[in-house]
């Protein structure tokens, strides 16, 4: 059987890596037809938007898409394509997993845990206004002098639904992944009533699960003292956009940093797989960047797809290489190019 899979190479070090993992993926024996559609600043001229429609229609059409990181220019004038793509598909989990490799230089071993951050509301609403406009000062009416005059104001909405269907997500994810427990994390003690709900509902989706995974709560603050020191602890780990945000660079650091962290979005039956890093655009074209993170969210599709099993050879191979650590890039201490890197990654898959 052969998959139907939108390939985004993007711009920057996009191209050579989604080339990388589109062969890492092609020799693991899984039978894919890749669909190549363009998205970012380069196509602006031909298409007059970075993110044409075709593009969003190829996603939707094959519910399932890997793409290069894309490059936000700073005063072009249109907004990331990046969130655009997550905004158009409502790809409402992001989905961050972190694992200790071995060979992967990192304070810590034996790491192995899953953010599921809340992609759609919360801070990142957008509903936001500037000091001294109307909106800002019916606001601070609002409030009967709790803010402060000439104040800038940036609501944070968290609702019931989306806040239902992300810890499900984390649930039905750790069921189908053999996880063990899931912890929630908000500063519900000072936002009673945004952080109060989230944890008010993820109490009810927990119970449904009762007896098959574990549900914890924990406040932000404390989360973050109990990552740096016993990280082991945790397993899946599910929050609002915000806290999502900063925690998941928190565990990218903790398992060796950008070079290494995988990533998904996840909407309604559509998914996109991206390295957590952007486009780096000073090793563009170099051959030198690190493949791993895009060759391990193209592992993580290859779960979503149902191919476990190549899923977990590619992994293994990764891993072997990194080990051993001869043949990978400078980040990981070795000079071997993007190329290179995946050629011994493709070589140890066939001998396996
Ligand atoms: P970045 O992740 O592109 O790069 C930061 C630094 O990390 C690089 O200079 C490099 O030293 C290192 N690095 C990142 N990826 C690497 C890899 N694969 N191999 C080796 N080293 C690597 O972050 P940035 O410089 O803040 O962003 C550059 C552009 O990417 C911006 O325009 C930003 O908006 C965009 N971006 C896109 C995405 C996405 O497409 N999802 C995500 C983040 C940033």
């Amino acid at each position: 059987m052969s998959h139907h899979v939108t390939l985004i190479p993007g711009d920057g070090i996009g191209p050579e890596l989604t080339d990388a993992a589109m062969r890492v993926v092609d020799a693991s024996g899984v039978k894919i037809h890749w669909e190549i559609a363009e998205a970012g600043s380069d196509v602006m001229g031909k298409y007059g938007t970075p993110l044409p429609e075709a593009t969003l229609h190829s996603i939707r059409k094959n519910m399932v898409a890997l793409k290069g990181p894309i490059t936000t220019p700073i005063g072009i004038g249109f907004r990331s394509v990046n969130v655009a793509i997550r905004r158009e598909l409502d790809l409402y989990c992001c989905l961050r997993p972190c694992k200790t490799y071995p060979g992967v230089k990192s304070r810590y071993k034996d790491i192995d845990l899953v953010i599921v951050r809340e992609n759609t509301e919360d801070l990142y609403a957008g509903v936001e206004w500037p000091a001294d406009t109307e909106e800002s000062k019916k606001v601070i009416e609002l409030s009967r002098n709790k803010i402060r005059e000439h104040s800038a104001i940036s609501i944070k909405p968290i609702s019931r639904f989306c806040t239902e269907r992300i810890v499900q997500f984390a649930f039905d994810y750790a069921i189908a992944h053999g996880r063990k427990k899931v912890t929630a994390v908000t500063k519900a003690n000072i936002m009673k009533f945004t952080d109060g709900l989230f944890f008010e509902v993820a109490r009810e989706v927990a119970k449904r699960y009762d007896g098959k995974v574990a549900y914890e709560e924990r406040l932000i603050d404390n989360m973050c003292m109990q990552l740096v020191q016993k990280p082991e602890l945790y397993d899946v780990i599910v929050l609002p956009n915000l806290y999502g945000d900063i925690l998941s660079d928190l565990c990218a650091g903790l398992v060796g940093g950008l070079g290494v962290a995988p990533g998904a979005n996840f909407g309604n039956g559509i998914a996109v797989f991206e390295a957590v890093h952007g486009s780096a655009p000073k090793y563009a074209g170099q051959n030198k960047a690190n493949p791993t993170a895009l060759i391990l969210s193209a592992k993580l599709m290859l779960e979503h797809l149902g191919e476990t099993v190549a899923a977990a050879n590619i992994d293994k191979a990764v891993s072997s290489v990194m080990a051993e650590g001869k043949e990978v890039t400078y980040d990981l201490g070795g000079n071997a190019g993007t190329k290179e890197y995946a050629d011994a990654i493709i070589k140890r898959m066939v001998i396996q």
